[in-house]
């Protein structure tokens, strides 16, 4: 039976929302609504995918089952058996939960050294085999790498106030590619990774892969997508505002302005690559209510020039469970990555990063809408055998692709 091993780096909301739907759909409880290519006959089934291993530094979770972590999220739904075999190890922290209320510890914090607490990890995923690490900790704000020897020698003394988790974790997969096997990193987190010159060559030189950065799951693909619209029909965008209101953790945490401006940055890209000008835009999650919970609010106004002057709104407002989302989204990646990396491919996937991704690797790379992005994503999926045909409405139905 093909298998996809993937390893969770960070149990919050939403990879405990992507455990524990993947597990119902095995078990039959849902239908795969929310997972875009579920009916595309991909050679991965939903049910190939294994969870194997989860890192977190919240002392709430670290010893707990993902069925305990899961029932914390969701108390009233039924949770699957299966999901009582993994269990969620510690990580490292690199003061990444800095200012939230979590009593977060990581292993280099007393235990171990950095250097150390790194080997571990490694030891947990040689034991555990991922074929796919998805990383999904607290939002924070990287810089780019100035070279491999650099990372490594930081990692090599301890310097943890110029390191971030997000870095040591992909240093940590890039040692296990090493040893055991090429992984695929999915990098769901603003933090800068695919889009780094530095990253994407160290991946490639283990003939691995890093998908990213920052799932692109709720208003800014809709957004992009009307911004396309709008540009198809030269209609002219005066200014785009849109925000976000939620009240789960990963809003919290947005409260703190470093982490908001990396957010902005990778929401804000698609005004100008959509457009071919920069419009002027307010894009960016602008608060924190507790009642709203995972399930956010979203408003939107785009005001554009039509032909002969004419000056129109687009309004939007909507209420978005946040973590289903960006968890419907990961399912495919991960099967994408798994068949990408089946094909040798290595480095970063551009056809990949764009439909799932808001700021699309490799650096330099534009943003497009999602109704494009999802075509050229086709075409790709189409080329690589991944899937035997076109899904329904894709532009294959109307114009033959040529292998
Ligand atoms: P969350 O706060 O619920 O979960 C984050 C988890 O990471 C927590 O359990 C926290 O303890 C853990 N963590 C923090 N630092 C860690 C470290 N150093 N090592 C291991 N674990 C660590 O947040 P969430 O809603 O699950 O979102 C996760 C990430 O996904 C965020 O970075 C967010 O920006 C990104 N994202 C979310 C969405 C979405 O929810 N729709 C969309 C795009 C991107």
């Amino acid at each position: 039976m093909p298998r996809i091993n993937v390893g969770l780096i960070g149990q919050g909301y939403v990879a405990t929302t992507l455990a524990l739907g993947v597990e119902r759909i095995k078990k039959g409880s849902i239908k795969p609504y929310g997972v875009p290519f579920a009916d595309a006959e991909m050679e991965y089934r939903i049910e190939d995918i294994v969870f194997t291993s989860s890192l977190d530094v919240d002392e709430s979770k670290i010893g707990k089952t993902l069925a305990e972590v899961a029932a914390q999220y969701y108390p009233d739904l039924d949770i699957p058996e299966t999901l009582k075999e993994v269990v969620v190890e510690r990580g490292v922290h690199l003061g990444s939960t800095r200012g939230l209320p979590i009593n977060a510890r990581g292993l280099e914090e007393g235990e171990a050294s950095l250097e150390e607490a790194v080997e571990r990890i490694v030891k947990l995923w040689e034991k555990t085999k991922p074929d796919v690490l998805v990383h999904l900790i607290t939002t924070e704000k990287t810089g780019k790498l100035s070279s491999w020897k650099e990372l490594e020698e930081k990692i090599k003394h301890g310097d943890v106030k110029s390191l971030s988790a997000s870095q040591v974790y992909f240093y940590a997969a890039m040692l296990y590619a090493e040893t055991v096997k090429p992984v695929a990193f999915i990098n769901a987190i603003p933090a800068t990774l695919a889009r780094d010159p530095v990253v994407v060559e160290a991946a490639s030189a283990r003939k691995s892969l890093i998908l990213g950065d920052d799932g692109a799951s709720g208003a800014t693909p809709l957004t992009s997508d009307l911004l396309e619209h709008l540009a198809e029909r030269n209609r002219h965008v005066l200014g785009v505002v849109q925000f976000n209101i939620g009240g789960n953790m990963d809003f919290y945490a947005l409260l703190d302005p470093n982490r908001n401006v990396a957010k902005e940055e990778t929401k804000s890209s698609i005004v100008k690559d959509i457009l071919g000008y920069d419009a002027p835009h307010f894009i960016k999650p602008t608060g924190y209510l507790e009642p709203l919970g995972d399930k956010k609010f979203v408003s939107m106004l785009i005001e554009y020039i039509s032909f002969n002057g004419a000056k129109d709104e687009l309004i939007v407002n909507a209420r978005i469970n946040d973590s289903p989302a960006l968890a419907g989204l990961l399912v495919d990646v991960i099967r994408l990555a798994k068949s990408a990396l089946d094909r040798g491919y290595k480095g970063t996937i551009y056809e990949i990063n764009a439909f799932f991704m808001k700021s699309p690797g490799p650096a330099g790379s534009k943003s497009i809408s999602r109704i494009v992005a999802y075509q050229v994503l086709v075409d790709w999926m189409l080329r690589n055998k991944i899937i035997p045909r076109p899904p329904r409405y894709s532009v294959h139905d109307f114009i033959p692709c040529k292998p």
